[in-house]
């Protein structure tokens, strides 16, 4: 039964004009928004040079019969939208009927697509626009779409791409945000032949450990937070997982990724006690709401987003940050033992990674503590040498204590034992570059993050 129609112009005309191939990454983002369209949970992905000579994306979809093969690589061909109401409550990642039409236009496309009930399928090859083969055969279920030579007859849209390695990263970043919207489908990406991801279907929390790291979700916060309009789940980084750069922002707005200055301010006002010039926070974001309420209809790449409510989506997406900020503990617990006199400061949550890509960042145990088995009086002196003059010096209990339920001379008392330490002994505080607290306890020396703290 074909599914495909050709939108007639009073629909086609409002859809937002403008092409959609521009490199490799947009070819590889539309063919997996296809795939996911298809109802497929296992997609593939292959490039070579950089999906400059190959790229082929398949998938255990629903393929296609013979006749949409045929009809799909038309211009305006969509099984997904067919009256103007559709177009205004979108809930498939595709709707234009463009990218097929246009990948055909600008590279040698082979589409090789065999539905579940059927017992013979179709290829379809397009060498140039001209020349189009139409073959009978037997392929695995699903839908394989190979395209070839991207931008071979337009010398000068080819000239326009990056390097192989610039080229490759938009792709990777493009196949990891794809992957990280939908951690229940199994996702493979092969460069070269050879296998670079392999994400096995599971939830959100197992993507992040599969796309990041393994210790990932230690640097992170959950949040989740539903009304009947609106949701909004997934992580923000704890105030540690800072970044210098903007790329790891992920906002999915029912599960398509997109970009919307607004959201992103809200989350950075929510941090805005934690951000220092240049700080960007990590987020991962989800927002679900009515696709009526939305309209992904702005720009041909689909990225953009304009919202009904803007004001109270806003408001929504910044309380429910701050509230998850809030919840986080950014005060590490601390408990003192003292076995034989012995002071030992320690994290609750300090936390030990395998792999040391966050290590520098944990999140956890925000403050750095070093116990005297940490620093040895070599260490101590080279610390105190190196203070310039200009800083400032307090005496004990001048400083905003960081742990304001710690009395401030904890430290130099033994519970139990007062008689020892009827006065303590005075506490050496330093205030570094107004950021660290230098403390020295019993063991040694404690160098506290005020920022963090
Ligand atoms: P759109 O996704 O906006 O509808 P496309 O040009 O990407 O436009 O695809 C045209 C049509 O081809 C889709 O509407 C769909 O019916 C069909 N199609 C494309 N890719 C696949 C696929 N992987 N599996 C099944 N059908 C597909
Ligand atoms: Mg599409």
């Amino acid at each position: 039964m074909t599914l495909i129609k050709i939108l007639p112009e009073n629909i086609s005309s409002k859809i937002a004009a403008g092409e959609v191939v521009h490199r490799p990454e947009s070819v590889v983002k539309e063919l997996i928004e296809n795939s996911i369209d298809a109802g497929a949970d296992a997609i593939e992905v292959m490039i070579k040079r950089a999906g400059k000579s190959l790229i082929q994306v398949c998938d255990n979809g629903t393929g296609m019969d013979e006749e949409d093969a045929v009809l799909c690589i038309q211009k305006h061909a969509t099984s997904k939208i067919s009256t103007y109401s559709d177009l205004e409550a979108i809930t498939t990642l595709g709707f234009r009927g463009e990218a097929l039409s246009s990948i055909a236009a600008v590279a040698q496309l082979e589409i090789r697509t065999e539905m579940r009930e059927e017992e013979i399928g179709t290829v379809i090859r397009i060498e140039d626009s001209k020349n189009i083969v139409k073959e009978k055969g037997s392929f695995a279920k699903g839908t394989c779409v190979s395209v070839k030579n991207l931008f071979f007859n337009t010398p000068a849209r080819r000239n326009f791409l990056k390097s192989d390695s610039t080229e490759l990263k938009h792709t990777v970043d493009t196949f990891n945000k794809i992957a990280l919207a939908h951690p229940d489908l199994n996702f493979r990406f092969y460069n070269e032949n050879d296998l670079i991801y392999n994400y096995t279907a599971s939830d959100l929390p197992a993507r992040i450990r599969q796309v990041f790291a393994d210790n990932m979700l230690e640097a992170l916060i959950p949040v989740e937070e539903k009304t009947d309009f609106l949701g909004v789940s997934g992580f923000i980084g704890k105030p540690a997982l800072l970044k210098k750069s903007r790329g790891d922002q992920y906002l999915f707005l029912n599960t398509r990724f997109v970009i919307s200055r607004q959201i992103n301010h809200a989350v950075f006002t929510a941090y805005e006690n934690f951000l220092e010039k240049g700080d960007y926070p990590f987020f991962i974001l989800f927002v679900e709401i009515d696709p009526k309420k939305i309209d992904v209809n702005v720009h041909p790449s689909k990225l953009e987003v304009r919202f009904d409510d803007e004001r109270d989506i806003y408001n929504f997406v910044l309380a429910v940050v701050k509230k998850s900020l809030g919840t986080y503990d950014l005060i590490p617990g601390m408990t003192f033992d003292l076995p034989g006199n012995e002071e030992k400061l320690k994290t609750d949550n300090s936390m030990k990674f395998e792999r040391n890509d966050f290590s520098d960042r944990t999140g956890s145990g925000e403050f750095k503590s070093y116990t005297g088995t940490g620093l040895s009086d070599k260490d101590i002196d080279l610390i105190f040498n190196a203070i310039p003059d200009d800083v400032i010096k307090r005496e004990p209990g001048t400083i905003a204590h960081p742990f304001e339920n710690v009395p401030k001379e904890i430290y130099h008392e033994v519970p139990g034992d007062s008689s020892k330490n009827l006065t303590p002994e005075p506490a050496f505080i330093i205030q570094l570059h107004n950021k660290y607290i230098l403390s020295q306890i019993k063991s040694g020396l404690m160098i506290i993050d005020q920022h963090f703290a």
